[in-house]
């Protein structure tokens, strides 16, 4: 298979004594569709390594619902040129340096989130492989209490969390509502809000088994949305983080008797209709934000896409290292490499807790 950015001779990088081989095992796809798309590629292309860029070997990668989206063909106006090697996570080892690296050396290890801009030309060789080549800037030092599994489930979740917590002015003192808390983006945002960003309430929603993990990563009240609308409660939140979008039809199939709708059009299209965006906000205060990461949005909601930056990693490595912020990985996995389509179909239900990590790689 030929790629784009590929490399073809073995690479003897000599400080670190590692023999780079000129192929590896990846997982790719040819065509966009489900998981039945992806293929074990014994010889695909290592990639080249940009003067700012540095060579990964991959001890662990972690699945995003963005990596199904892409695969699914959303975003091919902006995609790169199929075959695509997936995965935008990783944690590993730096075997080889670009000529204008500074701070990153052979032999650190690393973990980060590889496409700076999730949905613009994405990279055609992902971390779903052996190897991954990726800017220094995207990167940070892996905190030393984590291995890499944990560390690998981390970058593009816990960026997001931090980016949407960061533009909707989120400070010390305010509360926030997280919808879709047990999720990989929402876990985080519950700890960042509570433990670095100084909340003064946190509230979030799960369905009822993953109630007292709410609380465990620091939700003061846990919302069984199974069970109540959180949009008929009195209270009011400075933001509400909307990490759930039109799943709202997943909170359907679940009906209960207070979600039940009734016969007037208003209540029935709030249950069936576009999604959480309209009840969303509903339960911020006036002059507070929402921010949504997918789906509909409603005034004043507002939408953003990742990126990625290893300065905000490792801004939030201290908070990691002290286990202040706990990374949340869902204990189906870690899947073996052999085992990433299994690992994908069950990210794809919608009901993974906290980070479906790959790894060993
Ligand atoms: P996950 O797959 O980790 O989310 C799974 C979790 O969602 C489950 O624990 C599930 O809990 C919960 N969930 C599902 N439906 C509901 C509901 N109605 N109410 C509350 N919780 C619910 O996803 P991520 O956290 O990784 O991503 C969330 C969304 O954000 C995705 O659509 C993703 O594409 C998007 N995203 C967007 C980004 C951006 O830059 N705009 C960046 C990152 C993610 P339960 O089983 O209890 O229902």
């Amino acid at each position: 298979v030929a790629y784009a950015s590929s490399s073809s001779p073995a690479v003897n990088t000599a400080e670190a004594g590692v023999v780079v081989p000129a192929t590896m095992k990846a997982w790719a796809y040819d065509d966009y569709g489900d998981a039945s798309v992806l293929r074990l590629d014994e010889a695909v292309a290592v990639p080249a390594v940009g003067e700012d860029q540095v060579l990964v070997r991959v001890a662990a990668a972690a699945l995003n619902p963005v990596d199904s989206k892409r695969r699914a063909g959303k975003f091919k106006a902006t995609d790169s040129p199929l075959p695509t090697v997936p995965g935008y996570d990783v944690a590993g080892v730096v075997v080889k340096i670009g000529s204008k690296v500074k701070s990153i050396k052979e032999g650190d290890e690393v973990y980060g989130n590889i496409n700076e801009k999730a949905l613009e030309g994405p990279k055609q060789s992902g971390s779903l492989a052996e190897y991954t080549a990726v800017e220094e800037k995207l990167l940070a030092l892996k905190p030393k209490n984590l291995d890499f599994a944990q560390a690998a489930g981390l970058p593009l979740a816990i960026e997001t969390a931090h980016e949407g917590l960061e533009r909707a002015g989120f400070s010390a003192g305010k509360s926030i509502l997280v919808l879709g808390g047990a999720g990989g983006v929402g876990s985080l945002a519950i700890q960042l809000a509570k433990h670095v960003f100084g909340a003064s309430k946190v509230a979030a929603t799960a369905s009822t088994p993953k109630l007292e993990l709410l609380k465990s990563l620091g939700a003061d009240v846990a919302i069984d949305y199974t069970k109540e609308n959180f949009d008929e409660q009195p209270e009011k939140y400075d933001v509400v983080f909307d990490a759930v979008g039109n799943k709202l039809s997943l909170a359907a199939e679940r009906p209960t008797k207070q979600q039940t709708p009734s016969a007037s059009p208003d209540n029935a299209s709030s249950f069936w209709g576009s999604g959480q965006g309209e009840k969303a906000v509903k339960v911020v205060k006036e002059g507070g934000s929402v921010v949504v990461l997918t789906g509909a949005v409603t005034p004043p909601g507002f939408r953003f896409v990742v990126t990625s930056d290893g300065s905000v990693l490792q801004k939030l490595n201290p908070y990691l290292e002290s286990g202040k912020v706990k990374p949340l990985v869902d204990t189906k996995g870690p899947f073996a490499f052999s085992q990433t389509v299994e690992a994908f179909s069950y990210l794809e239900t919608g009901r993974a807790t906290g980070k479906v990590i790959i790894s060993p790689i």
